[in-house]
């Protein structure tokens, strides 16, 4: 099996989401790995794959049993045989537990960090091969991290108990600078590869609003969201008690979540929530650190949090499905209020000394502004987020309150063409900080001693603001009129499009509308108690299968979503499948999950859309149609018409369509592809087939590695003059990892090839 295979056939899954593919492959390769990767992302993946791969057992550390669970709930869902190690076991079971690893009967073992280095646990390992050694939640191990675990430092303690060395891979969402080099030192990661994937969360609506009276929005809101689960953070015990109440009194099924429960109490109302028998969750900050429930549609700030670290974290426990979710913080004057009134009494802990805490305070107190700065700005609200974390995004994201009513078209030729002209009279490549100062007139010592104000464009944007001009930048680079390098210390460099600018091209782009208007009131959005997913979800024939959902996880004792995700739900109702096979191509439909329930849903399905077949069997219309696969005999009842869609066929009208940049990856252009085809009657373009013409005609070569996973391609001479090059790719930290890409040659080449020479019989 290879990689693809095996997360087709446990996870149901068609593809690896940005970055998982690369550090799967590193994995595999043997390499040690670090992937930071924002909540949601799909990190577990990265290691279950490999882990699937891989001749021994994987070893994962992870802080919490909740996570632990959930983990190892799902994956024997899926199939796979894998257990964990913590104290919430009895004696009996924990070496019940030991003895089934040690007899290979597990490829996955979850453990806490406190086992580690126990008796009973180095015994267990001796016995055993690890293959990999997984860390997840990786920032438990550095005190700069908020969730620092004192136990996560004996981790390398253990590696160095083994007498040989297994993989050893780390995940974490937090991207922090300090926290990333204490991973890679206190682990001792060697020759790793380390990937940031970017933090937008493109699922994730982002909205702010100022109600005069929060307690009426969010009933307004919830009347219009009524099937969906929800989390509603609160600041303070009391405001949860309050709002929670008002919502059960009001008839909403909610539940509370503070410090100030008991620990039973804090569990059952957990529980409740995550296995859909509560929607809704009111609750402090104290709620979320392990929570993976994927269906929530909303997380509601019924306050402001203290930073934009809290806050992204909270929020993004929405959506984590991938289905478009909301994030809604309600902002009064009196949250800033609150938020100081924490931070000055904040206690420094005993190893503070006075002028430490006192710095401490300073800095909360400077990322509450920028909190504030977020409820108040006029900009795009997800550009503010991405800018907090480091990140360049572009200043509209057309998917946030601000977007959908603070924005407006600007023709900027004439600035942009001054930032581009200064770059084609500089002397050197500069970086875009050195650009924008230089058009505004800046007269900082680089300026000068790169005799910038020699240059003829040297502040003629005097009048604009710093951080307009950035924007600007932003949109050039974003837009292809300049390019902004891969290194270490980018520059910008011109394109052939920065000629066509100076030449007397236009460039327009979304700007933050002139004066700050008293804000928008938000208009209210459409009821939405459907998840929304390209295509008409038949409601009725959702509530059923959500049904269904909920008696067989009520018989397995596991969270619905853990049976399958509200995407996967969303994704049968439009597919409809009657058929084994085309059950399989709904996306998180694998094939153990499908022994396990298929044929229930199948049924479901069969028998809700009994009509629509008849129907569609009468006008002589093609069902939705399989691969090759021949329907099953069970199935030739429910199917009274079929016929096949037809290969991928690369014709004139595509060819107009495709839009070719300077450089692609095989698979996204392969996507692109299909894209451009009518999915009701044409089959996908199979990225492999397109790999197999490429090995075949000598354009790369593939050596074989150990196993069919470990395959490396490589370019032949021939393979460049195609078009087809590698590059090194550097991190934003310095690491290398090798992309192959297409440049916009070898993608008309393709192209050229799929209507000729691969044209398909
Ligand atoms: P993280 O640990 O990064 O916060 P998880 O590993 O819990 O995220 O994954 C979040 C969700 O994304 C899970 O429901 C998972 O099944 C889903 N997921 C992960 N990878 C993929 C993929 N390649 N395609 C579709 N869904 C995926
Ligand atoms: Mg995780």
């Amino acid at each position: 099996m290879d990689k693809y295979e095996v997360l087709k056939k446990y996870f149901g899954y068609d593809s690896f989401r940005p970055g998982q593919e690369v550090l799967v492959d590193a994995i595999l390769e043997g390499r040690d790995t670090l992937g930071i990767m924002p909540t949601g992302a799909g990190k577990s993946l990265c290691y279950q794959v490999p882990a699937l791969l891989m001749p021994g057992i994987t070893l994962v550390i992870s802080p919490l049993i909740s996570l632990m669970k959930d983990q190892v709930t799902t994956l024997n869902q899926a199939g796979i045989h894998a257990a964990y190690l913590n104290s919430s076991l009895t004696q009996g079971q924990y070496l019940t537990a030991l003895r089934n690893m040690q007899r290979g009967q597990y490829k996955i073992v979850y453990v806490a960090p406190e086992r580690l280095m126990t008796e009973s646990f180095q015994e267990a390992v001796r016995g055993i091969t690890l293959s990999m050694l997984s860390v997840d939640e990786a920032h438990c191990i550095s005190q700069w991290g908020q969730d620092f675990r004192p136990s996560y430092l004996r981790i390398h303690e253990f590696v160095e108990t083994l007498n040989y060395r297994p993989v050893i891979s780390a995940f974490t969402a937090t991207a922090t600078r300090e926290v990333r080099e204490d991973i890679l030192a206190l682990l001792d990661l060697r020759d790793p590869v380390s990937l940031t994937t970017g933090f937008d969360r493109k699922n994730l609506k982002f909205i702010v609003q100022h109600p005069r009276d929060k307690m009426q929005t969010v009933l307004n809101y919830l009347k219009e969201h009524e099937q969906e689960c929800g989390i509603i953070y609160c600041l303070t015990r009391k405001t949860v008690e309050e709002v929670c109440e008002r919502l059960q009194r009001e008839g909403y099924s909610a539940t509370r979540y503070h410090a100030g429960l008991s620990d039973r109490e804090r569990q059952q109302n957990q529980e409740e929530f995550i296995y859909d028998q509560k929607q809704i969750m009111v609750a402090t900050n104290a709620f979320g650190m392990g929570i993976d429930k994927s269906n929530v549609r909303y997380v509601i700030h019924y306050n402001m949090p203290k930073n934009i670290e809290s806050y992204y974290q909270e929020a993004g426990r929405a959506g984590r499905d991938g289905l478009p979710s909301e994030c809604i913080l309600l902002y009064a004057g009196q949250d800033v209020i609150t938020n100081q009134f924490f931070i000055d009494k904040m206690e420094g802990s005993e190893a503070m000394d006075d002028e430490t805490a006192r710095m401490v305070r300073e800095r909360e107190r400077e990322r509450l502004r920028k909190m504030t700065f977020y409820c108040t700005t006029n900009e795009c609200l997800r550009d503010y987020i991405l800018r907090y974390f480091g990140e360049y995004g572009s200043n509209y994201c057309g998917n946030c309150s601000n977007c959908l009513t603070q924005f407006e078209e600007k023709d900027v030729t004439e600035v942009a063409r001054k930032l581009v002209g200064c770059v084609k009279e500089s002397r050197w490549n500069y970086g875009m900080t050195m650009i924008v100062d230089t058009v505004h007139g800046s007269r900082n010592a680089k300026v000068i001693r790169g005799r910038m104000d020699e240059n003829p464009y040297y502040g003629s944007c005097s009048e604009i603001p710093v951080y307009q001009l950035r924007q600007v930048m932003n949109h050039l680079i974003l837009n292809g009129y300049l390019l902004l390098t891969d290194d270490n210390y980018p520059v910008v460099r011109l394109t052939e499009q920065s000629m066509e600018l100076l030449e007397g091209g236009t460039v327009t782009m979304k700007v933050a509308k002139e004066q700050p208007k008293e804000k928008a009131k938000p208009e209210r959005e459409k009821s939405r108690r459907l998840p929304k997913v390209e295509g008409d979800v038949d409601p009725e024939l959702f509530a059923q299968l959500r049904e269904l959902r909920l008696e067989l996880a009520k018989k397995e004792k596991v969270p619905p979503y853990i049976v399958f995700s509200d995407k996967t739900l969303a994704q049968m109702c439009l597919l409809k499948p009657r058929t084994k096979a085309k059950m399989l191509e709904v996306s998180g439909v694998g094939e153990f999950k499908y022994e396990k329930y298929g044929e229930r849903f199948l049924q479901k399905i069969r028998e809700l859309t009994a009509g629509e077949a008849a129907q569609q069997a009468d006008q002589g219309l093609p069902e939705e149609e399989d691969e090759e696969e021949m329907p099953l005999e069970e199935d030739l009842a429910a199917a009274p018409v079929r016929k096949n869609k037809q290969p991928f066929e690369m014709t004139e009208e595509i060819a107009q369509k495709i839009q070719f940049s300077s450089r692609v990856t095989l698979s996204e252009f392969v996507k692109q592809l299909n894209s451009l085809r009518d999915e009701k009657t044409v089959r996908c373009l199979a990225f492999q087939d397109i790999m197999q013409h490429l090995i075949e005609e000598g354009y790369l070569v593939e050596e074989p590695g150990a196993e069919e996973s470990k395959k490396h391609r490589s370019i032949t001479a021939k393979g460049l003059v195609f078009g087809i090059y590698s590059e090194k790719i550097f991190s934003q930290y310095g690491d290398e990892y090798e992309v192959i890409f297409y440049a916009e040659k070898a993608q008309r080449q393709l192209v050229k090839k799929l209507m000729g020479e691969w044209k398909q019989a």
